[in-house]
């Protein structure tokens, strides 16, 4: 039987495409899908990274441009909990509130995932929108409660009864294709690197 998810999940496209992918959508695909990775973390409800490979792996993807290179700090400090480095990438413009990750995933979402409010109120305060969602359709708010932080979604809750007018402004990062060319090209070259790293690694080893 094949996956449920083989009709929207980007790789399983380019297993299907890619001869010499063949043996990753036998082995989770048709195969013991309940194991692949991706397919574990829909179960939860949860945004898939483009960069989760079935057998758990992340794949590291080349930064290419200082934007690029300040959002994977900024990442990389809020899941890490470092409030100060945060607060400064914001105050010196180094980061800003309009940076996502491949998932779709804004800066309040990644403090939520880990339930550090000290963040989450920074990054409220530095504009960040709580009404913005991932591609999985999940704003902040539903990010902390699927997580039990509940500290975290009563702060989120709070600012967004307060600031409603935010909701209009909001932005949501749909499955669909990106609007611009340029995003349309970033994310051929994203997959192009996925590819050519799927090729080189082992499907059965974790
Ligand atoms: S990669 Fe995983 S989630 Fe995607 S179709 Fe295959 S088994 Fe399903």
């Amino acid at each position: 039987m094949t996956c449920s998810h083989s009709a929207d999940c980007p790789l399983f496209a380019q297993f299907a495409m890619e001869p010499a992918l063949d043996v990753w959508k036998q082995h989770y695909c048709e195969g013991d899908y309940s194991k692949c990775a991706r397919y574990q973390l829909s179960l939860k409800g949860e945004a898939i990274p483009l960069t989760l490979m079935p057998n758990g792996k992340m794949i590291e993807q080349k930064v290419k441009s200082k934007e690029e290179l300040a959002g994977t700090a900024l990442f990389n400090a809020i899941l890490k909990g470092r409030a100060s480095m945060v607060k400064s990438m914001f105050a010196t413009n180094v980061a800003s509130a309009e940076i996502r990750t491949a998932d779709g995933s804004t800066p309040l979402m990644a403090a939520a995932s880990v339930g550090n409010l000290e963040i989450v109120n920074l990054l409220l305060e530095f504009g960040c929108n709580p009404f913005n969602t991932n591609k999985a359709g999940l704003n902040a708010l539903k990010v902390a409660e699927s997580k039990n932080f509940t500290d975290c979604a009563d702060a989120i809750r709070n600012f967004m009864l307060e600031h409603k007018d935010l909701k209009a402004k909001a932005i949501k990062a749909n499955k669909e294709e990106p609007e611009t060319e340029q995003g349309q090209q970033a994310e051929k070259e994203e997959m192009k690197g996925i590819v050519s790293m799927l090729k080189k690694l082992n499907p059965f080893s974790r």
